[in-house]
């Protein structure tokens, strides 16, 4: 069966849904994203979604296509309309069509907005019993990651190279340091501690990643925001990674070293019932 999808202003079968050749998102990757978890027909976190999307259009100086509020009218029609009970909302704005340059046009362009839906199973995940097998590789981004843009051409050969060593996923490694996964923020845990990069350029400020550090710190457990090594995270007791789709994902191996046995650790466990539990009632 089609998907009904959204595209400036008509909800549409994807088949009929077009955009322009000369749209810069197209020639220039000139676009931002955000992919919103839908459980229960209800969105997950969608006020922090929205307010990095609008900080995103903001760096980029985008004009945004809509108000806040008309954004959650779509999501919720999309959900209505495809009687959608659980998945991801993915959505993106491009800067729009003009012809071929790389000046942004000066007289602006009209944005381009375009959502859909993929119907996945995120809080009954069979991965999170297993946990996921890591590799490390050098993170050739460009510096400014806590833009979520469209430009995921290196993320997705960071996934190819997972796939083709036999594991699950990449973390990136820069100046000695993990950064972050190719779609998600990297953790590890010693002693009771949870240690993540803390925020600056050079990572995207995941939304799930404060709501699970908040959950932790309300659940007394010790977080350290600080960089840490390959090397670091082999000796820790345990490891994981925090994405809006992933919600927290325990993580068993990393570079060919097991952490804690090679079963899912205590700290991520816990941490994903509850964020599960939290973000059942908040959603909206
Ligand atoms: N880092 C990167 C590079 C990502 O692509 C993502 C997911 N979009 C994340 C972190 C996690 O962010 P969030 O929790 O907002 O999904």
């Amino acid at each position: 069966m089609s998907r009904i999808v959204y595209v400036n202003g008509e909800y549409l079968p994807e088949e009929e849904a077009k955009v322009s050749v000369f749209d810069r998102g197209f020639l220039f990757a000139d676009g931002v994203y955000e992919v919103t978890t839908v459980m229960g027909g209800k969105l997950v976190d969608f006020d922090g979604h929205a307010k990095r999307l609008w900080r995103s259009m903001g760096e980029l100086e985008m004009t945004p296509p809509c108000t806040e509020e008309e954004l959650l009218g779509i999501h919720r029609s999309l959900i209505e309309k495809n009687g959608f009970d659980e998945g991801l909302i993915y959505l993106q704005v491009t800067r729009g069509a003009a012809d071929r340059d790389f000046a942004y046009p000066a007289e602006g362009t009209a944005p381009t907005l375009v959502l859909f839906h993929q119907e996945k199973q995120v809080a009954d995940s069979p991965a999170a019993g297993k946990g996921m097998r890591i590799v490390s590789i050098p993170d050739e981004r460009w510096g400014r990651r806590d833009i979520k843009t469209v430009q995921l051409l290196y993320p997705s050969m960071g996934k190819m190279a997972a796939k083709k060593a036999g594991a699950d996923d990449a973390w990136m490694v820069e100046e000695g340091v993990v950064t972050e996964g190719t779609s998600n923020n990297a953790y590890i845990v010693k002693d009771g501690v949870i240690v993540t990069r803390q925020l600056g350029t050079e990572i995207l400020h995941g939304i799930t990643r404060a709501a699970v550090l908040r959950f932790a710190r309300e659940a007394q457990m010790k977080v350290e925001e600080r960089p840490f090594t390959i090397e670091e995270a082999q000796g820790a007791d345990e490891a994981f990674i925090t994405s809006a789709s992933a919600f927290v994902m325990p993580v068993v191996e990393i570079d060919g070293a097991k952490l804690g046995g090679g079963t899912p650790g205590p700290v991520a466990t816990r941490l994903r019932e509850i964020y599960i539990d939290e973000m059942r009632k908040a959603a909206v």
